[in-house]
Parts: C-alpha cells; sequence; structure tokens
C-alpha cells in the first residue's frame, strides 16, 4: 500500500467515471474544485479535481497528477454539484460537462486594451423610468422570497419585462452579489446590449457564438475577477462559474433555442433553476408565451407567478386580422387594377399601400427562405432532392438550388435530369420571392431582407437594425430572425404571409411553437404608437387553436386547451419524454441497431418492475429520415417521471459494445427537436 494520497479526477474524456490518481509530493496543495492536468493513456489532459483523499481499490498502479493549473478558478461546491446535476439528468460524462465551464484560451495575452472592435457598445449612462404599477408589484413580489425561488414573469409583449429585470439586477449588485441574464442568441442584439450597458456603464460582460475565442475569454474573465458583474449570454453562459450569483434572468424562457440540440443536449432553462437552486438564489423566468412545462409548474405552485398584462404608457395591443386565403383567390387587385401575387391578400395589400403612403414602416414574416421549396419537373414528376439529406432543394437567385439542411448546392439545370421533356417548374414561397414581388408593387420603397441568407454575421444585424432605425427601411422581409426582441418605434404594420408553415410538424408542440411566433410576430406592431398596431394574419387554416387564440390574445386559453390535448397522450409536462436517436451511414445497419436496441429495452423493461409504465414506442424512421448522409431512426421513450427514464437509459446504455460498427446512440433527455 502506498502512503500517497489519491483523488478522484473529473477527466476531460469520454468517461462515464471519476478516475482516481496520486498527489505527487511535490504538489503541496490540493482542494475540490482544483483543475489538474493528468495523464490518460499516452495523452496529457485537463480534468477538474472531485473528491480528495479516497481510498484508491489497490487493482491497478495508480498514475500521478501532473500538476495542479493555477490558471483556472478553482470550483465551488456549489458549482460541482450543479455540474454534477448536468451530468446525471442528461446522461454525459462529468469531466466533459466540467470542461465547459472553462473559457476556449489561456488568459495569458489578454488584450482588453487594443481590442479592435467593441464587444459591449460604448453608451451614454441613462436612468431608469418611474416603474409601472404592474412592474412595481412584480418586483415586490419577487424580492419578497429570499433565497432561492422559480418565478414566472408573464407579461405581454411591450409590457416592460426587461425594465423589471434591470431594476432585480440592480438589488441584487448593490449587494455586492453577479447576475447572469440568458437570452436567445437572436436576441444578443446590440439594440439589447446598449439597454444593459447603458443602465450599469462599464459593468456588463457578454457571452454569445459570434465573439471570437480570445474575446469569450476576455469577458469570461472579466466576469471571473470582478471586472464586471453582468454577465448577459446565451445559454452556455450559464456555465461561467459566477462568485458569488446573486440571480438567474432568462427572457423568453418558452425558446426552443435554450435547448442544446448536440453533444451535451441540455436545456438552459432547466439548468439555470437548478443552478438557482445549488447558489440559493432567485430565478427569473420572463415570457409572454410561457412554455407550457413553466405554466404548469405555476399551476402547480411549484414556481412563483407574476403577470403583468399592458404595455407601458397606455400603448395599445395591436389589432389582429386573420384572412382566409381560401376565400382570396380571383378578386385581388392592384392600385393600376393588375392582379396580385397569388400569396398576399387584398387587404395586406391595401394596408402596406396605407402604410407607406404615411411614410411608416412594415414588416412581412415568413418562416421559408429561398424562392420556391419544391422544384419539380411538370412533364415526369421529378423533384430535385438533396443526395445527403431526405429533403427538396430550395431554389435561390433564378438557378441556385440549395439544401436548407447541410448546405449541399447544386444549379438548377433547364432539362430535366429524368426526362427528356424537361418542364421544370419551382412550386411554393420563400423570402426571396416576397422582396421580388414586393419590389415590384412597390418601386419607390426601400426593402430589407432578414434571413439567413442575407444576415450571416453581427454586422449584417447591426446595419439591418440602424437601417430600420433611422427609417431608411421601409419594409422589412423576414424569418424567424425579425420575431424575437426586435422593437422599432416607426414599426406599425406586420404581415404574417403564411401563419400555416409549422402547424403540421410532426412534433407534439408544433401547435405550441405556432401560437408563440404569431404571437410574438404580432407583438413586433405599433410598440411605440399611440394607435395600435396592425397585423395581418393570412392563413389556409382560420379555425386553428394557434390562430384563434393568438387573435383573441389570449394565452390562458391556448394553454388550456393545448394542455387537454398533452395531459391524454401522456406528453410533457404531463409526462416525461426520453429520444434514443441511432444515426450510420449503412441504412441496414441502422436498422439493425434500432430493432436491438428496442428488443433490449423491452426485455429491461419486462425484468424491471419500476419500468412497468414506461411505454417504448418505435424503432421508427426519423422524420428527418436522411440527415447530412446519416440515415436516422429513433426510439421514443414515455415515462411518468424522469428518474425512471434516466435510470432505464443508464441501464439501457451502460454497455454498447453490441452496436454494429459505424452505428451511434444518442440520447435526447426532454428532446426539444422531434425531428
Ligand atoms: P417587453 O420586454 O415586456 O416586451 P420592454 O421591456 O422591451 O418590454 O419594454 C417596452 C418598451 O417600454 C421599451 O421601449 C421600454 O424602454 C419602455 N418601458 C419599459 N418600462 C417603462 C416604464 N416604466 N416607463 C416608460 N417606458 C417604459
Ligand atoms: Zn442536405
Amino acid at each position: 500500500m502506498s502512503s500517497q494520497r489519491c483523488v478522484q479526477v473529473a477527466v476531460d474524456a469520454p468517461l462515464k467515471e471519476l478516475l482516481t490518481y496520486r498527489v505527487p509530493s511535490d504538489l503541496n496543495f490540493i482542494e475540490e474544485g482544483m483543475s489538474v492536468t493528468v495523464p490518460l493513456g499516452k495523452r496529457k489532459v485537463k480534468g477538474v479535481v472531485w473528491k480528495i483523499d479516497v481510498t484508491p481499490n489497490g487493482e491497478f498502479k495508480l498514475k500521478d497528477i501532473i500538476d495542479s493549473s493555477s490558471e483556472r478558478p478553482v470550483l465551488s461546491k456549489s458549482h460541482r454539484q450543479w455540474l454534477e446535476w448536468i451530468s446525471s439528468y442528461y446522461l454525459h460524462p462529468i469531466g466533459q460537462v466540467a470542461a465547459l465551464t472553462f473559457p476556449p484560451l489561456k488568459q495569458k495575452g489578454r488584450s482588453t486594451a487594443n481590442a479592435k472592435k467593441q464587444v459591449i457598445p460604448n453608451i451614454d449612462p441613462s436612468s431608469p423610468p418611474e416603474l409601472t404599477e404592474e412592474q412595481k408589484s412584480c418586483i415586490e413580489a419577487i424580492q419578497s422570497v429570499n433565497g432561492y425561488a422559480t418565478h414566472l414573469l408573464h407579461g405581454v409583449t411591450g409590457s416592460g419585462k426587461t425594465e423589471v429585470y434591470l431594476h432585480l439586477m440592480h438589488d441584487v449588485l448593490a449587494q455586492g452579489k453577479k447576475a447572469l441574464v440568458l437570452v436567445p442568441e437572436i436576441s444578443l442584439t446590440p439594440q439589447l446590449l446598449k439597454r444593459f450597458a447603458s443602465r450599469f456603464p462599464g459593468q456588463v460582460a457578454v457571452i454569445h457564438s459570434h465573439l471570437t475565442e480570445r474575446e469569450k475569454t476576455d469577458q469570461w474573465w472579466k466576469m471571473i475577477l470582478g471586472e464586471a458583474q453582468i454577465l448577459i449570454g446565451a445559454r452556455s453562459a450559464l456555465f461561467c462559474p459566477l462568485e458569488p450569483l446573486g440571480i438567474v434572468i432568462m427572457d423568453e424562457e418558452h425558446e426552443p433555442s435554450f435547448k442544446q440540440d448536440e453533444k451535451l443536449r441540455y436545456h438552459a432553462r432547466d439548468a439555470a433553476i437548478v443552478r438557482a437552486h445549488t447558489s440559493h438564489c432567485p430565478v427569473v423566468l420572463g415570457s409572454a408565451t410561457p412554455s407550457l412545462e413553466t405554466w404548469r409548474n405555476c399551476q402547480t405552485q411549484k414556481y412563483h407567478y407574476h403577470q403583468m398584462v399592458h404595455r407601458v404608457s397606455e400603448r395599445k395591443m395591436p389589432e389582429i386580422e386573420v384572412v382566409d386565403m381560401r376565400e382570396e383567390r380571383q378578386k385581388r387587385r392592384d392600385q393600376e387594377g393588375q392582379p396580385l401575387p397569388f400569396w398576399i391578400s387584398q387587404s395586406l395589400y391595401d394596408r402596406l399601400l396605407e402604410t407607406f403612403q404615411k411614410g411608416e414602416q412594415a414588416a412581412l414574416f415568413l418562416n421559408r427562405r429561398g424562392l420556391a421549396q419544391t422544384i419539380l419537373c411538370q412533364s415526369c414528376g421529378y423533384v430535385y432532392e438533396c443526395p445527403n439529406c431526405a429533403i427538396s432543394l430550395t431554389l435561390h437567385a433564378k438557378n441556385h438550388m440549395v439544401c436548407h439542411y447541410c448546405n449541399y448546392t447544386d444549379r438548377l439545370t433547364e432539362q430535366c435530369p429524368q426526362c427528356a421533356d424537361g418542364d421544370i417548374h419551382p412550386l411554393g414561397l420563400g423570402t426571396e420571392l416576397l422582396e421580388e414581388d414586393m419590389a415590384r408593387l412597390f418601386p419607390d420603397i426601400h426593402i430589407c431582407r432578414a434571413d439567413r441568407d442575407e444576415i450571416q454575421n453581427r454586422s449584417d444585424l447591426e446595419e439591418m437594425i440602424s437601417s430600420m432605425e433611422s427609417g431608411k427601411t421601409d419594409l422589412l422581409i423576414g424569418t424567424q430572425m425579425i420575431a424575437k426582441g426586435l422593437d422599432f418605434k416607426g414599426l406599425t404594420l406586420v404581415g404574417l404571409v403564411m401563419a400555416d408553415v409549422g402547424f403540421s410538424l410532426p412534433d407534439f408542440r408544433a401547435a405550441e411553437r405556432s401560437f408563440q411566433l404569431l404571437t410574438q410576430v404580432s407583438g413586433r406592431a405599433g410598440r411605440h404608437s399611440e394607435m395600435p398596431g396592425q397585423v395581418v394574419i393570412q392563413t389556409y387554416n382560420p379555425g386553428h387553436a394557434s390562430i384563434r387564440y393568438t387573435q383573441d390574445n389570449d394565452y390562458s386559453g391556448f394553454a388550456h386547451e393545448e394542455l387537454s390535448h398533452r395531459e391524454e397522450l401522456r406528453y410533457p409536462p404531463f409526462g416525461k419524454v426520453a429520444s434514443l436517436k441511432i444515426i450510420g451511414l449503412h441504412h441496414d445497419r441502422v436498422v439493425q441497431a434500432a430493432e436491438q436496441l428496442a428488443q433490449r429495452g423491452f426485455v429491461l423493461q419486462s425484468k424491471f418492475p419500476p419500468y412497468k409504465d414506461l411505454q417504448i414506442l418505435g424503432p421508427t424512421q426519423a422524420p428527418m429520415a436522411k440527415l447530412r448522409g446519416k440515415f436516422r431512426y429513433l426510439i421514443l421513450l414515455k415515462g411518468s417521471s424522469h428518474k425512471m427514464l434516466e435510470n432505464f437509459c443508464q441501464q439501457l446504455t451502460y454497455d454498447l459494445k453490441w452496436m454494429p460498427a459505424g452505428t451511434k446512440l444518442q440520447i435526447d433527455m426532454d428532446p426539444m427537436n422531434m425531428l
């Protein structure tokens, strides 16, 4: 027996367990939470000391820790507890979870002084406005609870939720604590940063995916060293080990982008709640359209509920007109009496005309890019498909075909590749087509298109925003990129060109997503005018619940109806779901692996009584049956509790050596993306 000290380390490698190492005698100080470098096979890897003074089980010859890393801060007990929760809840190796807590680069060579571009906009300080009664009472109610609590701030678009966050943060900072603000990547606009930076000059740091690794590292250290007290970021900012943490705020908590879809498939909302719990601080979730999970947790009083039903300064909620496109086929005409394009109703056209004549701004929303979704040969029925993905190619810019999943591109040929006649026709509708048609209908207006083709980086986004703010742009045409967060003074008319996109996606959250999107998009209109904003929703399904309840601005009515469907089928929030995705290059092997895995699942279930109520559905082909050259099969697990699913998955996947070569299993707990 060696008398040397041994510790367990969470090593940054795909390992289920902690590894034991000896502490060399020249390493005179070691503590839990400290970063170390250790040997792993022939490599040197980083890790975090998880337990000190463990007794080795003597079978293996233990290796020595190479050195400790003074470069990285020691992780607190509460932070480590939180990392452990993530690791077990999402079945992800603890060492790889722990590694996410550190910045991508070394601290050395920090270059805040000579940084070329400013990560946080320079801005004049501003003082807070007089709070509304609703804002005051929400703030009081939130502050009346000590320690950990989850609060939902349910406020209509434009009710001043951000002002509530700013106020709460102010009080947290006054206590010498730090604040974490999580927003969807897409709403991390210069507008939003300016609002925070002007209220808290010099105290804000930001982390998002458009920063360079150097910038991310610098922002991270600003927080750790206490140079800034407020961290604003997309979901990954949650991992920054802020101490002491005084509040976590998550705006637009319903946003599906808070769920990471690859590697560690965590939901930042749920992780934020646990983070607040281990840090004994409040977490405030904000939304105009809360997720049904959160809504249900308020109904069962797990979360505290706070509501704001009025827009600030008595600004009105938008007026929503729903146009049944089935009745719009023939009669539509423009000013000169010419027929209108098939996608626009008379009412939307007339209102656009009026808006431009008054010198106000309008936005058209369509959740589809390009000119047409399908390119079809009318003689033989041939459809251009992506060779890597089971999906048709989208037409862009006359003859440029693109796969929206893997970016495969091809040129549209005049001749059909399958038959000689070749009568190729683009079918469908996208933002590019809207732009073309609108430029023809309104030759004098300035149009800006905001979709992934036009807006590829932050400076494109900033340009779009400033041309809207300055009034240069008359018409904004965009995808969901323009649905969220944006706040333009002159924008009084919003048109939803085809609300139906998304209604029939094979996903139990399809109706919820549509309702959220419609409400969010509508909320962009008339945020600053005395007159209510105008919204035109064009649809082929005017009776769809998402549309009816959006029109009536009736969130709770929608939630009530949708929850009753969910309850019947035991979908979240009434049950828990996990998806097991089997992917691989060879179709037959993927099928074989999926079938065998399901079979093993059934055997496991029959052996262990606690799994009696579990439902194992599938395997079935995933809705996206092939993606980026890989075939995909799905097994869906439904259970009454997360713990049951977690245990089941752990047992089922403990040993995966039997899986056919070239196949891979991805486990997704609480999946948000069913495709
Ligand atoms: P939400 O996040 O709920 O959509 P915001 O926080 O963006 O709403 O507020 C909408 C607008 O109202 C913003 O321009 C904001 O500056 C303004 N605002 C918020 N609170 C007040 C207030 N108490 N008095 C005056 N204006 C306010
Ligand atoms: Zn593709």
